[in-house]
């Protein structure tokens, strides 16, 4: 069973990914070790905070997840729109990656296609993918496959698009010419870790949930959030981009994406902190009907903009 890796990356870039990459699993054996024993003493650490899926075994071992594994196909998505956030302390600030459809369903939709093209190319080809759901180390494949390198901030970032992309991975049993991991681009700049107003970079490449805003606003399901994050969030209450946008990468090569589905909803740009505070379920529903924001319940909304309209305590 042989697919030409020149065919099928051609395929990928016709469903409208961006960058396409390969991994050979035996080729990568040694840096993947490596990368288990990064996770494994993040998790030490508990660094991950309350999420838990972080831990899961299978994130250690790719053969769990498809016994037959030889290839991860890893690609990536640009989301990046070319609109400013609004100047003034009233807004409410969401992270680029929540300003659009939910990502999920436009990188699912592509990954499906582009597995069941594989599936078709050669009796037996099994192809099961990924888009930021299962248990995958997807940053450090992606570098593997040549899309990019993890920074110091902890995000992918693409000579091409800058860390402003989506990734994607459809692992497979077939044998397929490898790319070369890319190296790192970060050399001595420190720009995103001085930025960080919680200090959770603790060290270059190496993210503290318990002190990321993006966490916290995301994934933190606490009724109140802990007074070392609350005073700190600038405004964010869906994500913080602050390590991002500071990074001269994103602000010298970031260029707008084609992908239509990407195009902000307005209101998801620039929504107001006491809109936010005051925001009913139902209206939820209707402000962000389609959007990655959805995974955040209004609740939490609420928490994050009553949080950022607090008065700091003396
Ligand atoms: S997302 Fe925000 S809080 Fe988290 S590491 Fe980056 S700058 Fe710091
Ligand atoms: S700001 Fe500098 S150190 Fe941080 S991710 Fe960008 S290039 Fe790397």
């Amino acid at each position: 069973m042989s697919i030409d890796s020149q065919q099928l990356k051609q395929q990928a870039i016709a469903l409208g990914f961006h960058k396409v990459g390969i991994v050979s699993i035996d080729s990568a054996s040694d840096a993947e070790q490596q990368a288990v024993e990064r996770l494994q003493a993040w998790l030490d650490r508990d660094f991950q905070a309350d999420m838990a899926w972080m831990a899961n075994p299978r994130r250690q071992d790719l053969r769990q997840v498809l016994p037959s594994v030889r290839s991860i196909i890893c690609v990536a998505l640009n989301y990046y729109a070319d609109v400013d956030r609004p100047k003034g302390e009233e807004y409410a600030k969401i992270s680029r990656y929540g300003w659009g459809r939910d990502y999920h369903r436009i990188l699912t939709k592509k990954l499906k296609a582009f597995a069941q093209w594989l599936e078709a190319q050669a009796n037996g080809v099994e192809a099961r993918y990924y888009a930021d759901t299962g248990p995958i180390q997807e940053k450090f494949w992606a570098q593997q496959a040549g899309i990019g390198w993890i920074a110091k901030n902890s995000n992918v970032i693409t000579r091409e698009y800058g860390s402003w992309v989506f990734l994607g991975e459809v692992l497979t049993n077939l044998e397929l010419m490898p790319d070369r991991p890319h190296t790192e681009h970060c050399g001595t700049c420190t720009r995103c870790i001085e930025a960080c107003p919680t200090g959770a970079i603790t060290e270059p490449f190496v993210v503290d949930a318990n002190r990321c805003i993006a966490y916290h606003t995301i994934e933190n399901r606490a009724e109140v959030l802990p007074t070392a994050i609350a005073p700190q969030m600038q405004g964010w209450v869906a994500g913080c981009d602050i390590c991002q946008d500071v990074c001269p990468w994103n602000q010298r090569f970031a260029q707008p994406t084609d992908e239509l589905a990407f195009q902000p909803y307005p209101w998801n740009v620039a929504p107001t902190l006491a809109e936010l505070a005051e925001m009913s379920e139902e209206d939820c529903d209707r402000r962000f009907p389609a959007s990655a924001l959805r995974r955040i319940k209004p609740d939490m909304l609420r928490r994050n903009a009553q949080a950022n309209l607090s008065e700091p305590p003396d």
